[in-house]
């Protein structure tokens, strides 16, 4: 349930036709739901219920202050990735103390910044930055509260791209090290080592590789606490995958998710976090883009779009699926078409779809690109000198630009001509 249907022969956004925005904003734009953000994040915070935990929205998936502030509003916490990303946690209302700041190349800088502002809990990813974080905090004169990205060497079974819980990625420690670098971290000075952090990978679709290392990360807890570490929370990341192919994909729900955590963690008696990020957006937004041509090419038709691989690179960058739909309802029994459904950039990679199967489409018409709400405006680029392209939030029968299209104007004077020219 997702709040984009057809009522009445065309798409709605939750109770506003999808058309009408699009007559609004101009196509294309990404169109977010404000029931469907509520509804996801809610269902993790069930999922969890009669554990002490917090949900915290891990906000690369998509940053709009907007969402941010909704979220906040229901209680989300924020996993942040950057300095950016932790100011705009900050603008949009959500205090410190629910902010956990994630990823394997925090600056000083930014160190500094989140330790002014308050935080939740660093997760550090190398002792190297063990030894920074260490240094700042000190040079501050505070104490901050820290876990420990392990890495457990789990198989998420998901794209390369996005895998992070094996031996050769880049993220967190060596689980096999784990017993000396938190003796380590206990002898430094400006550190309160307070947990363990775990995230294996994003878009997963089974709950094996969850279970395995939550296992591994519990077992770990015990062999922590017996050395003497306080070990009070757990944080056990993001991860779990959304649809995206609705006609043969069921992923687990938050409720299954849930319970492998309660199996695995809760004797522990640790306050757990989770950082979920792609399950509370994806599915909470739509991509709509307008058809310029209809091109037939030797042995094939291009459905030729106004949005490209700038505005939505996951299947460029990924070879990800989204479901495409017109925005017209199509007629039942009529006889489909076979597109390959490409945008306007100057490269082959910029390919939505091949060889698709859907309702037959015209110049003008409407299309929506389904599960878009996450890694999608947020990794949006200006390539091909086109405009980042406007985002609108859904709230019943009532919708708002929540980032307007620059004019080209904007996107032109952000750069400078030297002066010696
Ligand atoms: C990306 C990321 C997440 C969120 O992953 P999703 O697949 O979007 O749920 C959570 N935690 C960390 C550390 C991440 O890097």
């Amino acid at each position: 349930m997702d709040h984009f249907l057809y009522r009445d022969g065309e798409l709605y956004a939750e109770d506003v036709p999808v058309r009408e925005i699009a007559a609004s904003v101009g196509a294309p734009f990404y169109c977010y739901s404000t029931a469907t953000l509520t509804r996801h994040f809610r269902l993790f915070d069930e999922a969890l219920d009669g554990m002490d935990h917090l949900v915290c929205y891990a906000m690369k998936a998509n940053s709009n202050q907007a969402v941010l502030s909704l979220l906040g509003s229901l209680g989300a916490g924020m996993d942040v990735v950057s300095g950016g990303e932790y100011r705009r946690a900050k603008a949009a209302g959500v205090p410190g103390e629910r902010i956990v700041f994630s990823g394997v190349g925090k600056t000083e800088g930014e160190m500094r910044l989140a330790i002014e502002g308050g935080i939740r809990q660093f997760n550090i990813e190398s002792e190297p930055e063990m030894a920074l974080l260490s240094a700042v905090a000190s040079s501050m004169g505070v104490e901050v509260p820290v876990t420990i990205r392990v890495n457990p060497d789990v198989d998420a079974k998901t794209h390369e791209k996005i895998s992070t819980g094996r031996k050769g990625d880049k993220f967190g420690i060596p689980i096999s090290r784990a017993k000396e670098i938190y003796a380590q971290a206990a002898a430094l000075p400006g550190l309160k080592v307070i947990g363990i952090d775990v995230h294996i990978g994003s878009q997963m679709t089974d709950l094996e590789p969850f279970r395995l290392a939550f296992r591994k990360v519990a077992e770990l807890t015990e062999v922590l606490r017996a050395e003497g570490h306080e070990i009070a929370r757990l944080d056990l990341g993001g991860g779990l995958g959304i649809p995206y192919e609705r006609s043969n994909e069921a992923p687990p729900l938050p409720v299954e998710f849930g319970q492998v955590v309660r199996e695995e963690v809760s004797h522990l008696g640790c306050e757990i976090e989770i950082e979920p990020g792609r399950l509370i957006a994806g599915n909470a937004g739509i991509l709509v883009s307008e058809v310029i041509y209809v091109k037939s090419g030797e042995d094939r038709e291009f459905l030729i779009l106004d949005a490209a691989m700038n505005d939505l690179i996951r299947p460029a960058m990924y070879g990800a699926y989204h479901d495409i739909i017109p925005v017209v309802e199509p007629e039942a029994g009529a006889e489909p078409a076979v597109y390959d459904i490409v945008g306007p950039v100057c490269e082959s990679g910029d390919t939505f779809a091949k060889q698709r199967v859907m309702a037959r489409m015209g110049a003008g018409d409407l299309v929506a690109f389904r599960s878009a709400g996450a890694y999608g405006a947020v990794m949006a680029s200006e390539y091909n000198s086109r405009p980042m392209i406007p985002e609108v939030l859904v709230h019943g029968d009532q919708f708002a630009v929540i980032r307007a299209r620059p004019t080209f104007d904007e996107m032109i004077n952000r750069d400078t001509i030297p002066s010696w020219m």
